[in-house]
């Protein structure tokens, strides 16, 4: 509401100056690709991955710049033994904060080695996965990190690889909560590809059904909700050739962050209701939600992407 009022406040200013004079229709000349309005900010989360090198070229001003766009949490990307692409946490953390930022979530994945996410898992590895993920979450720990989100899967062709990925994250579930973290598992598209379970070797699939259960259904079924939820990739799960606020619905109790993600520039592909997934969002009480963006496709920056992201959720009437 604030925001529509501010809206309506610089809508009328403008008509009182005269600046609107001649051009017609209030609602047309009104600033809709104009900077993000000055005041009552919605506060937005930021997956910093969607900046790629660009946040590092100056990360004090950039941080400030985000700010100003309304990004108030972020959610890292790029750990590696205590740094964040090359940062070390702490600074990284300080940086954020004195430009009003907190750091909320941060995507890791255990390094499998030699041919990483196109490898399966082996029962020999949980060992070292058990070291790698008390290192990862005491160092999260530190920075006052809430989540620690597994972003990928390694291949998963069988129902024992699903099985297997269960296991694992239900182990790191542990470990992060040992360490007063939220451990949680992203998804692309591919975890909606389906495996035939025993029980699905026995139903009958119609002509316009697909046989089989889709891997994300396996990994809600698997792991233990004590120890492991779900940050919904709404992009990847249209890509998945699901429908995002029927995925939310169905798992409410699991799904406990969003990453909010289009094609590209939010809102301008044509294949994302942002409004019925916020409003599923809300419903089900999400509090927490990041913005991403893969590599701009016009050879504008990756700046000003995540910027034309914030100015389209500031203005959405739908995001609170
Ligand atoms: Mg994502």
């Amino acid at each position: 509401m604030s925001n529509r009022r501010t809206f309506l406040r610089n809508a009328s200013l403008f008509a009182a100056t005269g600046l609107l004079a001649g051009k017609g229709n209030l609602i047309q000349a009104a600033p809709v690709q104009s900077p993000v309005a000055t005041s009552a900010k919605k506060e937005l989360g930021l997956q910093i991955y969607s900046l790629q090198k660009e946040l590092y070229d100056d990360l004090p001003k950039r941080m400030k710049q985000l700010k100003e766009s309304g990004y108030t949490k972020f959610e890292l990307a790029g750990y590696d033994k205590g740094k964040i692409s090359g940062v070390e946490m702490a600074e990284f953390k300080k940086i954020a904060g004195d430009n009003g930022i907190s750091i909320d979530s941060s995507h890791v994945m255990a390094p499998l080695g030699e041919g990483f996410i196109f490898k399966e898992y082996t029962k020999a590895l949980i060992p070292q996965f058990k070291e790698f993920w008390k290192v990862a979450a005491d160092d999260h720990a530190k920075i006052g990190c809430k989540y620690l989100i597994q972003p990928m899967m390694p291949q998963c062709k069988t129902i024992e690889d699903a099985s297997l990925i269960c296991e694992v994250l239900n182990v790191a579930g542990e470990i992060a909560k040992n360490a007063g973290l939220q451990f949680g598992y992203h998804n692309h598209n591919m975890e909606f590809e389906r495996l035939l379970t025993e029980e699905d070797k026995k139903k009958e699939f119609n002509f316009f059904q697909k046989p089989g259960t889709q891997i994300l259904d396996l990994f809600m079924r698997d792991t233990d909700p004590s120890l492991v939820v779900f940050e919904l990739d709404v992009y990847w799960t249209v890509m998945g050739q699901n429908d995002p606020v029927e995925y939310m619905k169905q798992n409410a109790d699991r799904i406990k962050a969003l990453h909010i993600k289009d094609r590209a520039v939010l809102g301008q592909s044509g294949m994302m209701n942002f409004e019925m997934i916020f409003k599923q969002m809300y419903a089900n009480g999400i509090k927490d939600f990041f913005v991403e963006l893969e590599q701009m496709p016009d050879g504008r920056t990756q700046f000003e992407g995540i910027t034309d992201c914030a100015t389209y959720l500031q203005q959405a009437s739908f995001v609170k």
